[in-house]
C-alpha cells in the first residue's frame, strides 16, 4: 500500500471536545486524501473512533462528531493509489494493547512494512487490512517494553521509510516523524490546545497560531503537564520530501518557514528564464499550476489568463486508481474557456508531468479550442524514478520522463515546445539546501535504502 494521506490532533486542556475542531482541520487537508476519514476521540477512559470512505463531508454528521466526545481527538485522511481502497484500511487504527487503547495516524510509506508484516504474522499476530499503519499498531502492542512511549520508539527503530505519525491513548497525543523527516508535520497553539497537523492550512482553519515543525527524529508527547519532546534518532540528514513543494501541499501552507505559493511562484520565474518562449498569454493547469504560472507570466511580461476551467466538485483524477476513470478524468475535470485561447499563442505551466496522459489531453484540449501555438513548461525537472516514500507516482515503466527524451516527450505530449525546470532552480526556489531535501524521483538518491524485492518491483522497465 502506498499512502500519502493527512493527520491531524488537538489536545484539549480544557474539558470541550475538540471533534468538531479535527472535522475542520480535516476539511483542510482534503487534498492530502480523498477516499477516506475518520477520527478518533478519548473522554479520559474511553476512544471512540467514527471512519469511513469518501470525503470528509460525506463521512460525518452532527450525529458522528456529537458522539466523538473528549477532550483529545485525531484525524486522518487518505488516499491509496494501488486499488486498495477498503474501510479496513481506513484510519485512525484504533487497538488495545497492554499499554490501553490507543489510535493511530500515518501519513508516509513504509519501506519494511512486508518483512515487519511477516515478522508478526510468525508471531501469530493477524491483520484485518493491508496497511502500514496497522503494521506500526501491532509492533507497539507487542513491544516488550515496560513504558508506552519507549515502546513506540522502540518500534520506529524498525521501522525504514517515511513516517509522520499522530497516536492518540486515553490521556496523551503524541506525534513523531521519521529521522529523515520525510513527510510535514507541525505544532500549533489554539487558546486552550495544543493541535498536531500535517500543514499549516489546517491550523489556519481552526484558528491556531503555528508554533512550529516537529524535527526530524523528534517525539512530541502532549498530555495535562503540557508538551516535552526528545530526538528518538537522528538521519545522518534531514530529507524533505521536495514534492510536497512542488505539488502536493496547498500553497497556503508555509513549511519550515517557507510558503509555499511563493516557492511555486518563485519556480515560475525561473522556468521563464530558462525557458523563454514568445506568446499571447500564459495559463495554467488549475489548480496545481497556478503559482508557477503567475510566477512566469510575471518574469516574462506575457499576460497570465485563465484558459482551463476546473469542476470544483472532482477530486484530483489522478488520484483514481484505473486509468480508464484517469482518461475519461481529465474532460470531468477540465473545460477550455475557447475565446480566452482561439487564434493563439498559448503557454501552459503546469508542476510536473509523471504518466503523460493528463498532459498529452490538456495540449489536445487547448489546441481544439484553436490556439495557434501550445508550449508546455513544467515548473520541476523529469519525473525519472518512483517515489517509495508515500507519493505514489507510479513505476518506472509508467513515468513517461524515465522513458522518453524531452524531445520525444514533446512529441508525444504534441506539443510545439517543451521545458522543464532545472534542479538548481528548483532549489533555489525553495531556498532549502538541497541536501537537506529528498530529490529521489528527480535525481535517483534515495534517502533511505530501498530494499531490493521492492525496487525490482517498482523499477522495471517495460
Ligand atoms: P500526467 O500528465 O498524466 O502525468 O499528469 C500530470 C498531472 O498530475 C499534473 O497536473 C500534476 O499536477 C499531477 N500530479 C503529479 N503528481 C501527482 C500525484 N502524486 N498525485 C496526483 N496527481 C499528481
Ligand atoms: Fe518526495 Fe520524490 Fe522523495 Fe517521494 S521520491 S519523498 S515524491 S521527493
Amino acid at each position: 500500500m502506498k499512502e500519502a494521506c493527512g493527520v491531524f490532533g488537538i489536545y484539549n486542556f480544557s474539558q470541550d471536545s475538540p471533534a468538531k475542531s479535527v472535522y475542520y482541520g480535516l476539511f483542510a487537508l482534503q487534498h492530502r486524501g480523498q477516499e477516506s476519514a475518520g477520527i478518533a476521540a478519548s473522554n479520559g477512559s474511553d476512544i471512540k473512533c467514527h471512519k469511513g470512505m469518501g470525503l470528509v463531508n460525506q463521512v460525518f454528521n452532527e450525529v458522528s462528531l456529537r458522539a466523538l466526545a473528549g477532550n483529545l481527538a485525531l484525524g486522518h485522511v487518505r488516499y491509496s493509489t494501488t486499488g486498495m481502497s477498503i474501510l479496513e484500511n481506513a484510519q485512525p487504527i484504533v487497538i488495545d494493547t497492554r499499554y490501553g487503547t490507543i489510535a493511530l495516524a500515518h501519513n508516509g510509506n513504509l519501506i519494511n512494512s512486508v518483512a515487519l508484516r511477516n515478522d508478526l504474522k510468525d508471531k501469530g499476530i493477524s491483520f484485518v487490512g493491508t496497511s502500514d499503519s496497522e503494521v506500526i499498531a501491532a509492533m507497539i502492542a507487542t513491544s516488550k517494553k515496560e513504558n508506552f512511549e519507549d515502546a513506540i520508539v522502540d518500534t520506529l527503530a524498525h521501522c525504514r521509510g517515511a513516517f509522520s505519525i499522530i497516536i492518540l491513548t486515553k490521556d496523551k497525543l503524541i506525534a513523531v516523524r521519521d529521522p529523515s523527516g520525510i513527510r510535514p508535520l507541525c505544532i500549533g497553539k489554539l487558546d486552550n490546545a495544543l493541535v498536531i497537523s500535517s500543514e499549516t492550512c489546517a491550523l489556519d482553519i481552526v484558528g491556531a497560531q503555528f508554533v512550529r515543525d516537529v524535527s526530524n527524529g523528534e517525539i512530541v508527547v502532549i498530555d495535562k503537564d503540557g508538551l516535552r519532546s526528545k530526538t528518538w534518532e537522528r538521519a545522518e540528514r534531514e530529507a524533505f520530501c521536495v514534492f510536497e513543494f512542488i505539488y502536493f501541499a496547498r500553497p497556503d501552507s508555509v513549511i519550515s518557514g517557507r510558503n509555499v505559493y511563493e516557492a511555486r511562484f518563485h519556480m515560475g520565474k525561473y522556468l521563464a528564464k530558462e525557458h523563454p518562449v514568445e506568446a499571447d498569454m500564459v495559463m495554467a493547469v488549475p489548480e496545481s499550476g497556478v503559482p508557477a504560472a503567475m510566477g512566469y507570466a510575471a518574469e516574462s511580461k506575457i499576460p497570465y489568463e485563465e484558459g482551463l476551467i476546473k469542476n470544483r466538485y472532482i477530486g484530483r483524477t489522478f488520484i483514481q486508481p484505473s486509468q480508464e476513470i484517469r482518461d475519461l478524468g481529465v474532460r470531468l475535470k477540465l473545460n477550455p474557456i475557447r475565446d480566452a485561447v482561439r487564434g493563439k499563442k498559448v503557454i501552459i505551466i503546469d508542476d510536473s508531468i509523471i504518466r503523460g496522459t493528463t498532459s498529452r489531453q490538456i495540449v489536445r484540449l487547448i489546441r481544439e479550442a484553436g490556439a495557434r501555438e501550445v508550449h508546455m513548461r513544467i515548473s520541476s525537472p523529469p519525473n525519472l524514478n518512483p517515489c517509495f516514500y508515500g507519493i505514489d507516482t507510479a513505476t518506472k515503466a509508467e513515468l513517461i520522463a524515465a522513458n522518453l527524451s524531452v524531445s520525444g516527450i514533446r512529441k508525444y505530449l504534441e506539443a510545439d515546445s517543451l521545458g522543464y525546470l532545472s534542479l538548481k532552480n528548483l532549489i533555489k526556489s525553495i531556498s532549502w539546501p538541497g541536501k537537506n531535501l529528498c530529490l529521489a524521483c528527480l535525481n535517483g538518491q534515495y534517502p533511505v535504502k530501498i530494499p531490493e524485492r521492492l525496487q525490482s518491483l517498482k523499477l522495471f522497465f517495460k
